[in-house]
């Protein structure tokens, strides 16, 4: 109880969850949906509330957790698993509820669903972790499974949490009481039990994880940033060299946009991770930040030696200073919420491609596209991450095994195809390109 209740985080998800809807019901009211029709949108397919136990600092604590499965008229519900102390129903609704909004946007053959542990996993040893995720797999057992519901990574959680995760599931469902839960031998599985793999993605490779799914989510976001260019040639008339980038976060998501689209020949101006970020007008080198970030501990302390830092060629800027800073393309690709009534009058970017999920309030948003801004929703521009998780399952699922290249070029396949139905609605209908996918993701969940 101490574990999970200590200091109680304020509820965010009441205002996410809300948020969520607010947005569901405009658009359904948009496309002339019923009340009916609409309330069912709104309201989940079935909210799992599991109490279990794990052993932690040697008392069995129990703890709470979560699977909402939001919506599956398109396909298996899909959508990750968070460890986090504030956790809370309303949170992984709405994060299930926007799942099979971005897995409709994606034009996946799946529906939306998420999971939540209560718990501060930085206070548990790794054997305590392990055992919290077991329990969890146990608790949710019952209600997933290959075609009908897959978890994955999200908050805290990761390709090793997976593995235990897809172990215990394996285990329970093959109810083989000697089956060896410290071995691998998941590998000797045969083709049956292989379909028990795809119940779970984000899994390491050679654990039946694929290839390509770490650089997913950034390499996605820069191919649809670049679609978007394509489709702008007349209004930017800049080349990819001379076009300005500021990235706010350096992890997973951030990182890896940065680096692929220095890759492209843009300019990288710009990144922070938490504790503050560099500037560097003439653009940086990502390796070498990186390569500082990991010496250093920050990107903050990057170009300076001692206190003393190089104010000519890199300056040290707070998170707050990244997001105001006067060029082309911003991309939040940190934390929520953090485009804001409070600086969004000052943010200058004329693109900005949300990396991360829900970076701009609703307020923040409309400001901006009332001022002429492009914004490439979360839904769409983040999706590259579960379009890889789908590609996962459909090799788990086929018993195939893909090169990196085939992965790549089947993601960018599928965003291609998903942009191109969004900008053409989006300038037929003189919409946002979120209200846009907004409208089509619901349509295509209603039609089915
Ligand atoms: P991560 O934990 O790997 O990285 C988060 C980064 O944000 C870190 O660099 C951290 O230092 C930085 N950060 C934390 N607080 C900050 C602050 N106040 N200001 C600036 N930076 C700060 O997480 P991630 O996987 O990169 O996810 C980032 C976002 O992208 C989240 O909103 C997540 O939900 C979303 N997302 C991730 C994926 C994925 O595949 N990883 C897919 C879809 C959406």
């Amino acid at each position: 109880m101490s574990l999970t209740k200590k200091k109680l985080p304020i509820n965010t998800g009441i205002k996410m969850l809300e948020s969520a809807q607010t947005l569901i019901t405009k658009t359904g009211k948009n496309l002339g949906l019923s009340a009916g029709a609409i309330k069912r949108l709104l309201m989940p397919d079935a909210v799992h509330e599991l109490n279990f136990t794990a052993k932690i600092k040697g008392k069995t604590e129990v703890l709470q957790g979560f699977r909402i499965q939001h919506n599956n008229k398109l396909g298996p519900y899909k959508g990750g698993i968070r460890f986090h102390p504030g956790v809370s129903r309303e949170e992984v609704q709405a994060l299930a509820t926007l799942m099979s909004i971005k897995c409709a946007v994606a034009g996946l053959p799946y529906g939306g669903g998420k999971g939540g542990v209560v718990i501060d996993p930085k206070t548990l040893s790794a054997k305590e972790l392990e055992e919290v995720s077991r329990s969890y797999a146990r608790a949710i057992a019952p209600v997933i499974g290959p075609k009908v519901d897959v978890p994955a990574p999200d908050v805290n959680t990761n390709p090793t949490i997976m593995s235990w995760m897809v172990d215990e599931y394996v285990k329970v469902k093959t109810e083989k009481p000697t089956f060896d839960q410290t071995d691998s031998s998941r590998r000797n599985l045969k083709n049956k039990d292989n379909n028990l793999l795809a119940t779970f993605t984000g899994k390491p490779v050679g654990e039946g994880g694929t290839l390509g799914r770490t650089e997913a989510t950034g390499r996605g976001g820069v191919a649809i940033l670049k679609a978007l260019l394509a489709k702008m040639q007349t209004r930017m008339k800049k080349k990819p060299g001379e076009i300005t980038i500021a990235v706010q976060g350096f992890g997973n998501v951030g990182y890896y946009f940065a680096k692929i689209a220095e890759e492209e020949g843009f300019k990288i101006v710009a990144v922070s991770d938490s504790k503050g970020g560099v500037f560097v007008p003439a653009g940086l080198s990502v390796a070498t930040t990186l390569r500082c970030k990991k010496e250093k501990g920050s990107v903050a302390g990057c170009y300076c030696r001692g206190s003393v830092c190089d104010v000519k060629n890199g300056q040290p800027i707070a998170n707050e200073q990244l997001l105001e800073l006067p060029v082309d393309i911003l991309v939040p690709a940190a934390l929520e919420n953090v485009v804001n009534s409070g600086n969004v009058s000052r943010i200058k970017a004329g693109i900005i491609v949300e990396m991360a999920n829900g970076p701009l309030t609703e307020e923040a948003f409309a400001f901006l596209a009332k001022n002429g801004r492009i914004i490439i929703p979360d839904v769409l521009a983040n999706s590259g991450g579960v379009t890889v998780s789908y590609l996962e399952w459909y090799q788990n699922m086929h018993q195939e095994r893909w090169s990196e290249k085939k992965v790549n070029e089947r993601m960018e396949s599928l965003l291609m195809g998903a942009f191109s139905a969004i900008w053409q609605r989006s300038l037929e209908k003189k919409q946002s390109i979120k209200q846009a996918a907004f409208e089509l993701a619901i349509e295509r969940i209603t039609a089915a």
